[in-house]
């Protein structure tokens, strides 16, 4: 990943690919405290896009404030710098990684005094549970591994010392035969997936655990919340139990990586059908035309590069 062409953006600059380069004592890198986002682009109907631009770099400055970081750059320099990533990179569509992280100053578990950095790398990436996933639904494991409680690490920063749990959840399912993790929160109820929300519909309603689960405050969540409100269907965020999900009619994921992928077994049991239920589908088409500029009720969710 290291060794590409391109630009990275840096504390400000514009590097070549291969010198985005930072100290081993970096502390972020000892101690887990840093914030990033993953962000979208698409080649819509008028163009190259980010979706939801500003949500996402709303959700990173938000993140840094819950990790005590103060941001050295402004909103709106870290809104165009985005953009700029995808038009240096000559990227048509593609995944946007923002980052913030602290310097490498000095090295006790205390940060004060360091140094804040923040960088934007940009790259093609498909669908990230793959084009089989979107259309046929993937293959969840309930986790071993408990979702963090909302005391222990702060959940609604997107904290990159949070995805250890993650990838931990993500191995033992993989490693296992399956695509995905599903977590529960400390109390056993549903919480979310490695990298994304969770949604199931039950005749004809559709539920999504409610944040106190700790849960990420998903902007594709909040983007099915809407498409919901067009459709005319009810959403309802509520305690989710594991064996609710087994008997459900339809489940998928949301994630800016994942987008809407379907969910058609959890544990070995069959979802539903089985595969991509009716809503889901419907709920995964309006998304593609949103995101693809193909509804113009949505066009200030895209910014152009
Ligand atoms: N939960 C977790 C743990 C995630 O990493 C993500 C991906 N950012 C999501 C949910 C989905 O959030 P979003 O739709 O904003 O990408």
């Amino acid at each position: 990943m290291d060794d590409r062409d391109g630009k990275i953006w840096m504390d400000g600059q514009m590097v070549d690919w291969r010198d985005a380069k930072i100290h081993v004592l970096t502390h972020t890198l000892h101690y887990g405290c840093g914030a990033f986002e993953g962000v979208r682009a698409y080649n819509t109907v008028n163009g190259t896009a980010i979706f939801r631009l500003r949500e996402h770099t709303e959700r990173l400055f938000n993140s840094a404030k819950i990790l005590r970081m103060k941001m050295p750059y402004a909103f709106d320099e870290v809104v165009e710098a985005q953009k700029a990533v995808v038009r240096e990179n000559n990227l048509e569509s593609c995944y946007l990684r923002p980052l913030v992280w602290i310097g490498s100053e000095k090295l006790g578990v205390s940060p004060k005094g360091n140094t804040i950095h923040v960088m934007i790398a940009a790259w093609p990436w498909g669908a990230y549970l793959g084009e089989e996933g979107l259309k046929r639904g993937i293959r969840v494991k309930t986790s071993s591994y408990t979702r963090h409680h909302v005391n222990i690490t702060m959940t609604q920063a997107k904290a990159v010392s949070n995805y250890t749990n993650s990838i931990l959840a993500n191995m033992e399912a993989t490693d296992e035969g399956y695509d995905e993790a599903m977590l529960l929160d400390s109390a056993g109820f549903v919480s979310e997936g490695a990298g994304e929300n969770l949604f199931i519909i039950k005749d004809g309603v559709i539920y999504t655990p409610d944040l106190s689960a700790g849960a990420l405050n998903g902007i594709t969540r909040n983007t099915v919340f809407h498409i919901a409100r067009d459709l005319g269907l009810e959403i309802v965020q509520k305690r989710i139990t594991r064996d609710e999900v087994y008997i459900c009619d339809e489940a998928f994921f949301t994630g800016t990586a994942a987008e809407v992928t379907p969910i058609r077994e959890l544990d070995r049991i069959e979802l539903g059908a089985g595969s991509r239920g009716p809503i889901t589908e419907k709920i995964q088409s309006a998304f593609f035309d949103i995101v693809n500029g193909r509804n113009a009720k949505y066009a200030e969710w895209l910014s152009k590069v």
